[in-house]
């Protein structure tokens, strides 16, 4: 195998680096790690990649990941060659990524009051498993085959775990999905079951589950799937991938993600910036992130609301201090994170470093909307006929939000990332049998 791929750590001072087949989610310090190529990918791939959308046959060229398979070729494989690609990458028969772009919606566009030239939304939902998940997904278990993992392992609020039990059950690979007990939308649930995951409840939060996942993971041989694992970063890239694709490369005012565990965020950082050093971006789009008011704590850090100071990435020196200090407030005072947008009800961000350096590295923002705000964003983009998820309507309202607070500016270019549909079937009965909501159609008899 050649080195052109590698790991490294994110942090400058340290900058440890491992061999491509290392498993580590960690440097040996405990910094996270970052996939990098040595080699500049040819601004021709552009043509090349718009090519592919013909597939001619190919399930890699049909795929949405892999399509742009020179851009995450941390297997170092001749892409050229199908059966080489059959070897290695792992596909849900190139549906991954396939159906998702940037779509107009005029009666979300109205809401938000931004002109429908200016918004776009892509709905990750159109995914597989039904989230943006099975993009990393595709990457993450990629990495998995290629160094020979028998059983991957993650925690998950829902998403992470149906997306995880479908390549599991695809691949003929054994999955143990981590679950907070009795928080999980039954409709996500249902999907682990459906493709024959082994649940493990957990007393206790999403980042109980995680931590004990990683525990069986490193005793267990279990290859950890959650977005701390860099190669689920890599699938992620993606997502802006194909947003800046269908914009024919030109850059966005604004890219804007609800904001969990923030693998999304790194992973949107870390495309923007390989795209802006090969030269293939001249503007660099910000990040908005937004968070549920319940869930904040990436908000609270970040626009300084605790200790009075404002987290920064810092050039790789962040205040890791404050981090901490902020989680032992929320154990000491007894604050979980709660909100019914349960793909982002995470009160430690596994990915919050990245997110930070993504946010430095595009000026990005983050703000918060409340439960009944992001059911209002929910509820718009169904009437556009799309189909999203709670959390998904935060970058609705979010984007509506930063433009009433002139952060986003009026002729500003948007693109929302709609990150899942909807399997929490109750949600939207409750809210259009609820007159008083905003976009509510109560049922008549
Ligand atoms: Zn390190």
């Amino acid at each position: 195998m050649q080195d052109d791929a590698y790991l490294k750590c994110i942090n400058p001072q340290c900058g440890l680096e491992y061999s491509i087949e290392s498993t580590n989610v960690q440097c040996e310090k405990g910094h996270m790690l970052d996939v990098k190529y040595k080699k500049t990918p040819s601004v021709n791939l552009k043509e090349v990649f718009y090519k592919r959308r013909n597939s001619e046959g190919s399930i890699f060229n049909e795929s949405g990941v892999w399509r742009f398979r020179e851009l995450l070729n941390f297997c170092q494989i001749d892409t050229e060659n199908i059966e080489e690609c059959s070897r290695y990458l792992v596909s849900l028969d190139g549906a991954e990524g396939r159906q998702s772009k940037p779509y107009r919606m005029s009666k979300a566009a109205e809401f938000i009051n931004i002109s429908n030239d200016d918004l776009w939304l892509q709905p990750e939902g159109y995914n597989p498993s039904g989230s943006f998940k099975d993009n990393g997904m595709a990457t993450a278990v990629t990495h998995a085959k290629m160094i020979g993992a028998k059983k991957i392992v993650c925690a998950s609020t829902g998403n992470t775990s149906a997306s995880a039990g479908m390549f599991a059950a695809n691949e003929g690979i054994n999955c143990d999905v981590y679950i907070p007990a009795g928080q999980i939308a039954p409709g996500k649930l249902s999907q682990a079951y459906q493709f024959g995951a082994q649940i493990v409840e957990v007393n206790g939060n999403f980042d109980d589950a995680l931590k004990e996942s990683l525990d069986d993971a490193k005793n267990h041989d279990g290859y950890t799937v959650n977005s701390i694992n860099p190669f689920r970063i890599e699938g992620q890239k993606t997502i802006p991938f194909r947003a800046l694709e269908y914009l024919n490369w030109e850059s966005p005012d604004w890219i804007v993600y609800p904001g969990g565990a923030l693998g999304n965020t790194s992973s949107c950082g870390k495309a923007l910036m390989e795209l802006y050093e090969w030269g293939w971006i001249k503007k660099i789009p910000r990040i908005a992130v937004i968070n549920s008011e319940g869930a904040s704590t990436l908000s609270d850090l970040y626009n300084g609301k605790f200790e009075g100071e404002e987290l920064r990435w810092n050039k790789g020196n962040p205040n890791t201090e404050l981090i901490s200090r902020y989680y032992n407030h929320l154990d000491k005072e007894g604050l979980k994170p709660k909100t019914k947008a349960t793909a982002i009800q995470i009160g430690r961000p596994a990915n919050i470093l990245k997110g930070l350096r993504a946010l430095e590295f595009t000026n990005g923002v983050v703000t918060t909307v409340s439960d009944s705000e992001m059911l209002d964003g929910m509820s718009v983009v169904g009437l556009n006929g799309f189909d999203c998820e709670m959390a998904s309507g935060a970058s609705v309202v979010g984007i509506k939000k930063l433009i009433i607070e002139e952060i986003i500016k009026k002729d500003d270019v948007v693109i929302g990332i709609l990150t899942g549909r909807q399997k929490d079937a109750m949600l939207p009965v409750d809210y259009h049998n609820n007159p008083e909501n905003k976009f509510a159609i109560p049922p008549r008899n």
